[in-house]
């Protein structure tokens, strides 16, 4: 007999065995109880914390902070694509010491049942040899991480857990538009250092300060538009307009990534609007306007 004919329906997320090409969870439907009234999302643990303390920090702008973490757990970090993601735990507001949390029914919790402060960066530069991480972090008005990095000094404390899945490129892309606000320069650099040699490439980063700029890392077929945020004015305009503006192949390739409602602007424009298969682009949420991250 069909499902429709027993009843209401709710679907519970089951955890599936790990496709073994990709290392992504295959994620299947289940009918579950009535009594749950929601879908629940089983997620799978992320990796371990490994307890890391600050090397180094280097302002790269008045806006971004390069923080080098250092620490023998390292040891066996390996990222393989770039924009790929770390979380990276702090200490407690009010607190100088970092207490790695335990996962519990889907999220990490500290031994008091508090949420612990975690916040999600790009894996800048890892150096296994040195037992290294650069992370670079946005400095903006306010934010836990932001406000850390920003009085980082030799010696604090924290902990990563990583890495989450990165962007892995086709190498038979004809051409690959990057698009990104301030948390997007260290993926977007590291993509400028991953994409091909031959390929081009054009990247539009939109900055709330014009001194926000920086020098990206080479890429001999690559240009790169900086626009400015007009002061008050809505985010992601300039860089949903350049997008539009850009012409796109059954060839190309788009990346994105900042803030979450640009993206959903930028996936509306170029799904809905222009009919881009989904294959073709990656648009990732790195923040949320007036919510703090995780
Ligand atoms: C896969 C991935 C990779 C990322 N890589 C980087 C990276 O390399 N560098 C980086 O700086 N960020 C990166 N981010 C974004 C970062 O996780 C968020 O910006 C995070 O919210 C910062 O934490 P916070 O404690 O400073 O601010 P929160 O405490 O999380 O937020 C406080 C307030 O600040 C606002 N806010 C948060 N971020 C910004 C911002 N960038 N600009 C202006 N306002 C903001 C929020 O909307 C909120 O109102 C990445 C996110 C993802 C998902």
């Amino acid at each position: 007999m069909g499902a429709r004919s027993s009843g209401t329906r709710i679907l519970r997320y089951l955890p599936g065995p790990v496709h073994p090409g990709t290392g992504i969870k295959v994620t299947t439907l289940s009918p579950m109880s009535d009594s749950s009234s929601a879908a629940t999302r089983v997620r799978r643990e992320p990796p371990p914390f490994r307890p890391v303390h600050v090397r180094a920090v280097e302002y790269r702008t008045p806006h971004l902070a390069r923080v080098t973490l250092a620490g023998p757990e390292l040891a066996g970090l390996a990222v393989e694509h770039p924009a790929a993601s770390v979380r990276l735990l702090l200490p407690s507001p009010g607190t100088e010491e970092v207490v790695v949390p335990t996962w519990k029914d889907n999220e990490f919790l500290l031994p008091g049942g508090e949420r612990p402060v975690i916040r999600t960066f790009t894996p800048r530069r890892v150096d296994p040899a040195g037992l290294e991480l650069d992370l670079e972090i946005v400095i903006h008005e306010s934010g836990v991480a932001s406000g850390w990095a920003a009085s980082a000094k030799p010696g604090d404390p924290a902990a990563v857990s990583g890495p989450g899945r990165g962007y892995v490129v086709d190498h038979d892309a004809s051409a690959f538009l990057l698009a990104g606000d301030e948390s997007a320069i260290p993926a977007i650099s590291q993509l400028l250092e991953a994409l091909p040699a031959a390929t081009p490439v054009r990247a539009h980063i939109e900055v709330a300060h014009p001194d926000a700029r920086l020098a990206l890392p080479d890429h001999p077929r690559a240009t790169v538009a900086w626009w400015d945020l007009p002061a008050g004015g809505p985010r992601g305009e300039a860089l949903v307009g350049a997008v539009g503006r850009s012409q796109l192949d059954s060839g190309s390739r788009v990346w994105a990534a900042g803030e979450a409602a640009t993206m959903q602007r930028l996936r509306r424009h170029l799904f809905d609007d222009r009919g881009l298969p989904r294959v073709q682009a990656t648009v990732r949420g790195y923040w949320k306007s007036g919510r703090r991250g995780t």
